[in-house]
């Protein structure tokens, strides 16, 4: 299974991504996880990262690219791999695109987590008024990552559609264990 997995902030991807990832034994790569733990290791890319994901901007496709390219040559991949959080917008798609192609490998599903805007905005703001700890979840900096996902990422979902292996998870109103059991019959 090489599967990516598309979904505006506060779609719940992070979570079924996880699980996915646990159940068939394939690596979990989120690009977040990965640029935070740059950031705390204090390294040059971390660096360069942090202020655009303070402000809930795309880091530069470049940097996020470099990341990707070595990870999908890394040993755990070879089961298969779900890709969280990338890609972001449709270059970065078209580069995988490429990537792909030069491994001599194919995407098997795309899961796109469908969740209406105004569920979305309530659940990000909920999560940061909570306090999650990561510094991108406050009230001004969540509005900015949703504007970006619908002017940047949404555009994916329309790439992935016209190309088949796109799957519409209907996440909107359901809870963490209905979506869990909706995408293992999609999967199956
Ligand atoms: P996430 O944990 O996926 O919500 O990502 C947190 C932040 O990391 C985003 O708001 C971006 O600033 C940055 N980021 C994560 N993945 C990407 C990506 N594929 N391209 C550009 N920026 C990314």
């Amino acid at each position: 299974m090489r599967i990516v997995i598309l979904g505006a902030p506060g779609a719940g991807k992070g979570t079924q991504a996880k699980f996915i990832a646990e159940k068939f034994n394939i690596a979990h790569i989120s690009t977040g996880d990965m640029l935070r733990s740059a950031i705390a290791k204090g390294t040059e890319l971390g660096k360069e990262a942090k202020g655009y994901m303070d402000r809930g901007e795309l880091v530069p496709d470049t940097l996020v690219l470099g990341l990707i390219r070595e990870r999908l040559q890394e040993a755990d991949c070879k089961n298969g791999f779900l890709l969280d959080g990338f890609p972001r917008n449709v270059s970065q798609a078209k580069a995988l695109n490429a990537l792909l192609e030069e491994l001599k490998l194919s995407l098997t599903h795309i899961l796109d987590f469908d969740v209406p805007e105004s569920v979305l905005l309530e659940r990000i703001l909920n999560r940061a008024k909570e306090g999650s700890g990561r510094s991108d979840d406050n009230e001004e900096v969540v509005k900015n990552r949703l504007k970006v996902y619908n002017e940047q990422t949404l555009p994916v979902s329309n790439y992935y559609k016209e190309k088949g292996n796109f799957i519409t998870v209907p996440a909107g109103t359901k809870s963490v264990e209905e979506v869990r059991e909706i995408v293992l019959d999609l999967l199956k």
